[in-house]
């Protein structure tokens, strides 16, 4: 598969380079060239196929020949190694659990996928590839763990000091080997500005061959599509009208669902679910893009003032307002109104919600009001006890930590800190071809 660059000023690359650039020339994100939707037969008897088996004609068109068939069944059958449960909350309400992986957030699948496509390329390259990722916290922990011990790729991390979880930092700054954490005084938008810097700094790109690990890549984005098919298989014999309520920051992961929806998957609609980083929600209201500084809130993975991905959104609905708003609606939310959720959802159902899920459900609720015999289900991003000081207080509840937790709680936080580019450039021509 060929990919473009949306900013249409960059030539067009394989699935191969797309990869390893991360981000076209230009600094537009790739988008693929065609695509092409799956016979109907494939969506009526979806029930028979593997979880693998799903995930492997979804990706198939995106990622061959690059990657060859037997080796994408590997790689899928090696990231998809976990559940993904759905649980139903009530009547017209569902969840999918999200969060069975090693870092137990949804980013596992996306950066299991392009750790090993990665690794794949990379397999008779003698060149050193540094993946060079910012996260406002779940994807620099499903990075480390996804690319940890990957021959010749190298992982530097930018998080924002004191905004990230403690679980979060941890998962971060522990894992060493090839992965490095850098501790950045600033906001998540200072990180990922950093980042698109130093993809377009020639000092650095001449000596390094830099790739990302966020959403903008790719090979992380598109993996993201599975959740939608395996929920879909597991509720299509008995609900109808199903919709998909994501809780959203770069958008990467509504943007993936909208990618099944084109493949043919039968969605009746999205929400993009929105803390108070809410341009989107505006958007749709007033055809107004206006990116702002992010603020903080509790479901910090989503505190994101000018999301990434959505530019792939607009390219996917042909840049018209009116397609968009016929699949997407998009509602914000406050911390109290999270908190308060959280508390709903255990007292009435006994669920235990993470911040993020919170803000989906409530999606769900204000979709509903208005289209009472959808079903919806709201995506479980991550698991409640990687947010467990806002969870405990919430629900009053103590939590007992999952094993891949607490695998990490008591590990040893190594960061360099960081305050701007230049301490990042410095950083990373120092740390040319030496392991960290
Ligand atoms: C990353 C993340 C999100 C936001 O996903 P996007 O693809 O960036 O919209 C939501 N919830 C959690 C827990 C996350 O880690």
């Amino acid at each position: 598969m060929k990919y473009y660059s949306l900013n249409r000023k960059a030539l067009e690359v394989s699935f191969k380079e797309a990869v390893i650039k991360g981000l076209a020339e230009d600094k537009g994100l790739y988008f693929p060239e065609n695509i092409t939707p799956l016979p109907t037969s494939f969506f009526e008897n979806i029930d028979a196929l593997s979880d693998v088996e799903i995930a492997f004609e979804a990706i198939k068109q995106f990622v061959t020949p690059e990657i060859p068939e037997p080796i994408l069944k590997k790689i899928l059958e090696e990231t998809l190694c976990f559940d993904f449960p759905i649980v139903d909350i009530h009547k017209n309400i569902s969840t999918l659990e999200l969060f069975h992986g090693p870092t137990m957030a949804f980013k596992d699948v996306g950066a299991r996928f392009m750790a090993r496509c990665l690794g794949y390329f990379n397999q008779d390259n003698t060149n050193e590839v540094t993946v060079l990722v910012a996260t406002s916290g779940d994807t620099g922990a499903a990075v480390a763990n996804g690319f940890l011990g990957v021959k010749d790729v190298k992982v530097v991390i930018l998080y924002p000091s004191n905004k990230v979880s403690d679980i979060q930092e941890k998962q971060i700054t522990s894992l060493g080997q090839n992965i490095s954490a850098l501790e950045v005084l600033g906001t998540f938008d200072d990180c990922q500005a950093m980042v698109k810097n130093a993809f377009l700094d020639k000092d650095i790109i001449q000596k390094i061959q830099l790739t990302s690990a966020n959403s903008i890549n790719v090979a992380r984005w598109l993996p993201q599509m599975f959740y939608f098919f395996i929920a879909y298989k597991k509720l299509y014999k008995t609900h109808k009208d199903i919709v998909f309520s994501v809780p959203s920051g770069n958008f990467g992961n509504v943007c993936a669902g909208m990618m099944a929806q084109q493949l043919g998957l039968p969605v009746r609609h999205f929400i993009a679910a929105n803390n108070d980083n809410n341009v989107v929600t505006k958007y749709l209201k007033t055809q107004l893009y206006t990116p702002v500084k992010s603020v903080q809130t509790i479901s910090n993975a989503m505190d994101v003032g000018d999301p990434s991905n959505f530019i792939r959104i607009q390219e996917i609905y042909k840049n018209k307002f009116d397609n968009l708003q016929n699949n997407l609606s998009s509602f914000s939310f406050n911390n109290t109104q999270t908190r308060a959720a959280m508390l709903e959802i255990y007292t009435n159902n006994g669920y235990v919600a993470d911040p993020h899920g919170a803000v989906g459900y409530l999606g769900c609720k204000a979709y509903l009001e208005k289209n009472p015999k959808a079903h919806c289900v709201f995506l479980e991003t991550a698991h409640p006890t990687k947010f467990l000081e806002v969870v405990e207080d919430v629900i009053n509840t103590k939590q007992t930590l999952p094993e891949q937790i607490q695998a990490v709680i008591d590990n040893k936080k190594v960061a360099t800190t960081i305050s701007n580019y230049s301490e990042l450039k410095t950083f990373l021509l120092l740390h040319k071809g030496t392991q960290v």
